[in-house]
């Protein structure tokens, strides 16, 4: 059976569905290998090394695709009309297509791979259990955009992070406040503490409070009734009430003024990210802070995000509001979705067939499965029409 690899075609993507390694690892299950020329470069993954993993190097998307049986991609292929080229009209009918596919948020998306005859996966639908834990492209890819997070904020940032006793004076220690305590936001704590911040964190869910603390953190924010029950069976948080933001409104603006650094990370699942730092409260940060909004993908966490770029205020805040910070630090970013998506397919590997098997009733597999040949099978869709 043969497995292609596309370069990424949308603006901004950096990172490649397969490495030299899992390429290796994909041959040695039987599969021939087919890598679009170019398709690691901005990982730092030249053709050659595919070619040295046992990879044909095909020279444009339609020649990698012909024959697939199989496809692996980091974004949905482009549709006709959305770029330089229609990838999708390239794959061929009965293939397998497994991406970040962001399926939920256009529900025509899966309407056209069911009219094309692709069975679709969309990873970021995996459900976050255990036994799929090592498949998790949501959490592999969170960790390392909470961790470019800070790094950026730290290189943003006109002073240290560590409090620097010199024989010429004393520097503080950062105030650096992360905003969301989920994977990218744990993460986050863990490298402005590594950096020698003080580092403080929000969340609404109450498991979050006892692993901000485990983390060294101190916990800052609002808890009530509400916000006991705020979190999902699915692990995620729930939209909460006007009231609620209100009163967590209250906390934040008081603890923002005195940091140097926030890092806001907070997300509900399927809905635009919370607004959890308003104009005015920027306003009354200090000039030189720096505020680093990996939520601005999902619209942002600060009121003054302009996704996709960053900007000063007037009061000389800076805001990062960088999309895509996973794709900000590529070739580890690269490696751990590559092996995510390894992971997957050798968990679905029928060897005697040497074809995938994705059991319709596997929990992981009801969690991702789009399609099913030539209909739209998610309960997600369905119900949505
Ligand atoms: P996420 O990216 O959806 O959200 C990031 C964080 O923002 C979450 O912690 C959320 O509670 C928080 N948030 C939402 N609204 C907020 C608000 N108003 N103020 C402050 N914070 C707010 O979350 P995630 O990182 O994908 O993690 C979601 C859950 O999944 C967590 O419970 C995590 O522990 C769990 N998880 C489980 C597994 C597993 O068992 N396999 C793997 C990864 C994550």
């Amino acid at each position: 059976m043969r497995l292609a690899v596309l370069k990424e075609r949308r603006a901004g993507e950096t990172r490649v569905a397969a490495t030299p390694e899992t390429v290796k690892k994909l041959v040695a299950l039987g599969l021939a290998v087919a890598v679009e020329s170019g398709a690691g470069l901005a990982s730092g993954l030249p053709d050659a090394q595919y070619r040295e993993a046992g990879a044909e190097i095909a020279p444009d998307a339609a020649s990698t695709l012909a024959g697939a049986g199989i496809v692996l991609k980091v974004r949905a292929p482009l549709a006709r009309g959305e770029g330089e080229r229609d990838e999708l009209s390239l794959i061929p009918r009965g293939a397998l297509l497994i991406g970040t596919l962001d399926a939920l948020s256009d529900a025509g998306r899966a309407r056209a791979y069911a009219e094309a005859g692709i069975d679709a996966c969309s990873m970021e639908l995996l459900p976050r259990i255990t036994r799929a834990q090592s498949m998790d492209v949501l959490s592999s890819q969170a960790n390392l955009a909470g961790y470019r997070a800070v790094v950026e904020g730290a290189g943003a940032f006109d002073k240290g992070f560590p409090m620097l006793m010199t024989a010429a004076g004393t520097i503080p220690a950062a105030n650096v406040f992360v905003m969301g305590a989920g994977v990218a936001g744990l993460q986050a704590i863990a490298t402005a503490r590594r950096l020698g911040g003080r580092v403080s964190a929000t969340d609404v869910r109450p498991a979050a409070k006892e692993e901000i603390k485990s983390l060294g953190a101190s916990f800052v924010g609002y808890e009530d009734a509400e916000s006991q029950a705020a979190q999902t069976a699915g692990g995620y948080a729930r939209q909460l009430s006007a009231e609620f933001y209100a009163k967590q409104a209250e906390v934040v603006a008081a603890h923002v003024v005195k940091q140097d650094v926030v890092i806001c990370t907070a997300l509900v699942q399927g809905r635009k990210a919370p607004t959890l730092l308003t104009a005015e409260m920027v306003a009354g940060m200090k000039p030189g802070s720096v505020v680093v909004d990996i939520a601005a993908d999902a619209g942002g966490n600060c009121a003054l995000t302009v996704p996709g770029e960053s900007i000063t205020t007037e009061g000389g805040v800076k805001i990062l509001g960088h999309r895509n910070w996973p794709g900000r630090i590529p070739a580890a970013a690269s490696s751990l979705y590559a092996r995510n998506l390894l992971t997957f397919l050798t968990t679905f590997w029928d060897k005697e067939a040497g074809a995938p098997k994705l059991p319709a009733e596997d929990e992981i597999i009801r969690g991702v499965a789009l399609t099913r040949a030539g209909a739209v099978i998610h309960p997600q869709l369905q119900t949505a029409g």
